[in-house]
């Protein structure tokens, strides 16, 4: 081979290696994907790419430092996810930073001023506000008709609607929080297309706390911070969702506290979202704590079992079949944390009947759900628990979970109560929901009174070990 021949020879085979990286990159960012927000994987990692990958390390670059924090922070098991599930074991992830990695931004997808659906598309005709780069139109299907009312959200609901009614005066700040899939988005968006009925000039600024971050990137890298903070505090009303991303980062805080501040002492209304309390989100600012708690901090509860039956029939109703109460109560039993998989396993089963022809059963849930059921792991379900009681008093299930009082039905009923409170996380209220809509002093009775009797008969407290160890066994 002639000396001269290598290089040629070698510019193929980098050419290859960093072909090689960038579909192996392709796939991991797919994957995580499937995880994350699409508009927080358009923040953070479309100006990524992959630097390094063996058996052992995954290395990728992000632009600046700010967003490696941002990322080490909020993202990184969902990343350990996704290279686990892309390369069938887990790799260490590495975040380098390389300047040099500029892609294109889209800025459509930031900022967004809301707008009803007409009213977005008569503003895009005419001149849109030059600081305001995207119009979001809102989701048509959140409004405060569409949101389902129980104990778990009534505050919140009538908080939301409330602030929407007067904004700037009853109840501002209004923050929301509560754990993921409990409504807060949904509520937020009623409260802007609420606004707007009534108001349909207000000049309403709607962002995900990821975009204004990211708008405060980029205001730092073209020293703009001037115009960026006018954009801000040239509002009516300032929606925030998701604060709690502002965990850690400092400089931002400091950044969100002055057009907060500005609108808060003009009389503007502002709305904020989170996973949780104002005091509880790690090293917020406790001028900033403080801010957020001079107004309305409301919390947005699990649903329970009442209200997991009536989204189920609602949404089984709009979207043409509404379900029976068997079968509202099988997905009532076993989604019990969040109404997005409610809604996606309302979504599953209609889809699975359709496809099959089917009518939509007990039978034909079950099947369209077995994944879902089957991917469940840890404490059993009220389901299987009261399965397990009607067996080994060979009562029906749906006797113990009606209003029927002798004694035959009342005791396993209890014994069952009794087993739910010992194996699950459900609270007392929830527990008597399950059981014929009965308060929790029902519950707190029939489990005092198990306790005592497993106790003082020997019988009954090795029918109570029994169970337990049965059911504990349904854990993987
Ligand atoms: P969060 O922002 O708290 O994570 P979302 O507002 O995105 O939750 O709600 C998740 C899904 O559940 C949305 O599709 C929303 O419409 C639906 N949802 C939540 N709460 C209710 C409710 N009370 N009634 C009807 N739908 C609801
Ligand atoms: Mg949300």
């Amino acid at each position: 081979m002639e000396p001269g021949s290598l290089p040629q020879a070698s510019a193929p085979a980098l050419q290859a290696g960093v072909d090689h990286l960038a579909r192996t990159w392709d796939t991991v960012t797919r994957a995580l994907q499937s995880r994350i927000r699409a508009e927080a994987f358009q923040t953070w990692f479309r100006r990524s790419a992959l630097v390094r990958c063996d058996d052992q390390v995954l290395a990728f670059a992000v632009q600046n430092d700010f967003a490696r924090n941002w990322i080490v922070s909020n993202y990184l098991a969902e990343m350990g996810e996704a290279a686990r599930e892309v390369f069938g074991s887990p790799r260490q992830i590495e975040i380098e930073v390389d300047a040099e990695l500029v892609r294109p931004r889209d800025a459509e997808r930031e900022t967004v001023l809301v707008a009803p659906a007409p009213l977005a598309r008569t503003r895009a005709t005419q001149a849109a506000p030059a600081a305001m780069p995207g119009e979001l139109v809102l989701n048509p299907k959140y409004t405060f008709d569409n949101f389902v009312v129980g104990p778990c959200n009534r505050f919140a609901h009538a908080a939301a609607a409330g602030a929407a009614e007067s904004p700037g005066k009853t109840y501002n700040p209004f923050f929301l929080h509560g754990s993921v899939g409990l409504g807060k988005t949904h509520l937020l968006q009623s409260l802007c297309g609420s606004i707007l009925a009534r108001n349909p000039q207000a000049r309403i600024l709607y962002l995900s706390c990821e975009s204004f971050v990211n708008h405060f990137i980029d205001a730092l890298e073209k020293s703009d911070l001037l115009r960026f903070r006018d954009k801000y505090r040239n509002v009516d009303v300032l929606v925030v969702d998701d604060i709690h991303l502002l965990a850690n980062q400092e400089r931002t805080q400091e950044e969100f506290f002055h057009p907060f501040n500005t609108l808060y002492q003009a009389g503007k209304q502002s709305v904020l979202s989170s996973d949780s309390p104002p005091k509880d989100i790690p090293t917020l600012q406790e001028r900033l704590v403080s801010r957020f708690t001079w107004g309305l901090v409301v919390e947005i509860e699990p649903p329970c079992y009442e209200t997991r039956m009536a989204i189920l029939k609602r949404k089984s109703r709009d979207r043409g079949r509404e379900f029976n109460d068997d079968v509202a109560r099988l997905l009532a039993e076993r989604i019990e944390s969040n109404i997005r998989e409610l809604e996606g396993a309302v979504t599953r089963v209609l889809a699975h009947c359709n496809l099959v022809n089917a009518p939509v059963t007990v039978e034909t849930a079950r099947e369209a759900l077995r994944e879902v059921f089957a991917a469940r792991r840890g404490e059993p379900t009220m389901e299987e628990i009261i399965a397990c009681v009607s067996q080994r008093f060979a009562v029906r299930a749906s006797e113990m979970q009606g209003k029927k009082r002798t004694n035959a039905i009342a005791f396993p009923r209890q014994v069952a109560m009794f087993l739910a409170r010992r194996l699950t996380n459900h609270s007392l209220e929830d527990i008597g929901g399950y059981f014929g809509g009965r308060d929790h002093s029902t519950v707190v009775h029939a489990i005092t009174k198990i306790e005592a009797k497993s106790k003082s008969d020997p019988q009954c407290g090795d029918m109570v070990a029994d169970l337990l160890s049965r059911l504990r066994g349904l854990k993987p």
